[in-house]
């Protein structure tokens, strides 16, 4: 009987990891959220479509590269964009780094986890509240108290701060758990009735309180209606986590306006979304966490650096480790 392997959440490392066990195991997927690609994330609302996690991902190592350019033959993936403007009180200044290749998913950016997903065995709005001990392996308990099931190992993707309070105390890998840094984010979603030009696809922001901004209608593959998406600094959504949803709001409205010189508290959609665990601000350093004698094992981007690459990276590691341990047996 092949191993049995449970997979908590399923952002672009637990599909990564999913996809290259499937073939030698028995892997089931675990999301608490309806959508994937976790981080990766995309909002439709009102005919409008916002990326309001990650914006676009690069391929600095080969084997990412070839999945982003699978991905954009498939119409999964597409490059965008061309250039990243600053935008700082000083006005707005053209990209003069030099290029890399820079991808979005399609139709939204969680196309690219959408299309890796396919034909995997994936239980959606299932949160994996606890890990109790089994005559062999670990039973998921959900956070209403039902069983989801037994397995001979579970990998965690859930961002670190999350991962520890899965994790039995004996797990070997506490220590790197606590080490690891990670920061707020607020994303200020914005839709308009009218077109919007403002001379970029997106821009890097010099503020105090944003930090990015980019035109959605610019991508590939979203819908006609136009749309921005703001995103505050880490910095300041660390000092500002539990002030009241109006006030931030009002913050980053009043901070585009200084930047850009328009008023949109009015615009016809406004929305806000609160990332607990955005960035990571200091990795664990090692690709990823096993418990050999536990049969447990954590992986995601918090590992290795503060990128979608980092998170592919990290969950590639822990399955090739996983592939030759199970091949072996
Ligand atoms: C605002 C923002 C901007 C960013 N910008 C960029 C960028 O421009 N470029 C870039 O490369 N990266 C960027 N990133 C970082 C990038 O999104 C992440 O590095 C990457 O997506 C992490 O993938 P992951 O699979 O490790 O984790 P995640 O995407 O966080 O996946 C973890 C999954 O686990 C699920 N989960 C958690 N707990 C449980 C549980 N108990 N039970 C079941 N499921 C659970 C979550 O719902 C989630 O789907 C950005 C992130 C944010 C938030």
């Amino acid at each position: 009987m092949k191993t049995s392997i449970a997979i908590i959440g399923a952002g672009i490392a637990g599909i990564t990891i999913a996809r290259e066990l499937a073939p030698v195991a028995d892997v089931t997927v675990f999301e608490k959220r309806r959508g994937l690609g976790g981080r990766m994330a995309n909002r439709r609302r009102e005919g409008f479509s916002f990326d309001h996690g990650a914006q676009y991902f690069t391929t600095r190592g080969p084997a990412f590269r070839s999945v982003a350019d699978e991905a954009v033959k498939s119409g999964h993936a597409a490059n965008w964009p061309n250039g990243v403007h600053t935008l700082s009180s000083n006005g707005l200044a053209p990209d003069n780094r030099p290029p890399e290749p820079r991808f979005i998913g399609v139709p939204g950016m969680n196309g690219l986890a959408n299309g890796l997903a396919e034909g995997l065995t994936i239980h959606r709005q299932a949160t994996v509240a606890s890990l109790v001990r089994a005559a062999k392996g670990w039973s998921l308990i959900d956070s209403e108290g039902a069983d989801l099931g037994r397995f001979d190992m579970v990998m965690s993707t859930a961002p670190a701060p999350q991962t520890i309070r899965l994790m039995p105390e004996d797990f070997s890998g506490r220590e790197a758990l606590t080490n690891v840094r990670m920061s707020g984010c607020f994303t200020l979603m914005l839709g308009f009735a009218e077109p919007l030009d403002l001379g970029f696809d997106a821009a890097r922001i010099e503020d105090d309180i944003l930090s990015w901004i980019a035109t959605e209608k610019s991508k590939p593959g979203r819908t006609d209606k136009s749309a921005l998406t703001i995103h505050s600094r880490n910095d300041w959504a660390e000092s500002n986590l539990e002030r009241d949803r109006g006030e931030v709001q009002t913050a980053m409205l009043a901070a585009l306006q200084r930047l850009i010189g328009k008023d949109f508290s009015k615009a016809p959609w406004i929305d806000l979304h609160r990332w607990r665990y955005a960035n990571v601000d200091k990795a664990a350093g090692q690709p990823f966490l096993f418990d050999t004698a536990l049969g447990l094992g954590a992986c995601g981007d918090w590992c290795l650096g503060n990128r979608v690459e980092a998170a592919v990276e990290s969950a590639a590691a822990l399955s090739t480790m996983l592939m030759s341990r199970l091949q072996g047996d």
